[in-house]
């Protein structure tokens, strides 16, 4: 007999279903990761999951690796472009920071992903690289 419970979040009776030893996709932007071997229970009206403690901790893991390595991807290419184009470190901290006295140890920090339009502008710099000069930037 299969094992039901009623779903907290859409309040059908008996709506929630165990599972177990299912596969799952960790999404984020670009990335993609499958997650083995999740269990708990999903709801067969509003598809709610709430996995099983195990399952949850792997879950939010595998998501969380996710999240660090896109950032990393996305240093590995600044870091690229910034080389190509010619740019010295300093020059790049500036962009990122705006330029405040602690902009470098800041900029060391993986934590602090660098803003949506210095990711365009390095994007539009690693196709075009011509015409920029580091001096015009100071
Ligand atoms: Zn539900």
């Amino acid at each position: 007999m299969t094992k039901t419970q009623h779903c907290l979040h859409c309040d059908t009776a008996n709506g929630m279903v165990q599972f177990d030893s299912r596969t799952l996709d960790v999404e984020y932007k670009n990335l993609k990761r499958a997650v083995h071997r999740l269990s708990g229970w999903e709801c067969q009206s509003c598809q709610e999951i709430v996995f099983d403690g195990d399952s949850a901790n792997r879950h939010a893991e595998a998501g969380d690796q996710l999240i660090e390595d896109a950032q990393q991807a996305v240093a590995a290419k600044m870091k690229r472009v910034r080389k190509k184009i010619g740019f010295t470190q300093a020059v790049a901290v500036r962009l990122r920071s705006g330029g405040g006295h602690n902009a470098f140890s800041r900029s060391k920090r993986a934590d602090a992903p660098p803003p949506q339009a210095l990711i365009v502008l390095m994007s539009l710099l690693d196709r075009h690289p011509d015409p920029v000069e580091e001096s015009t930037l100071r």
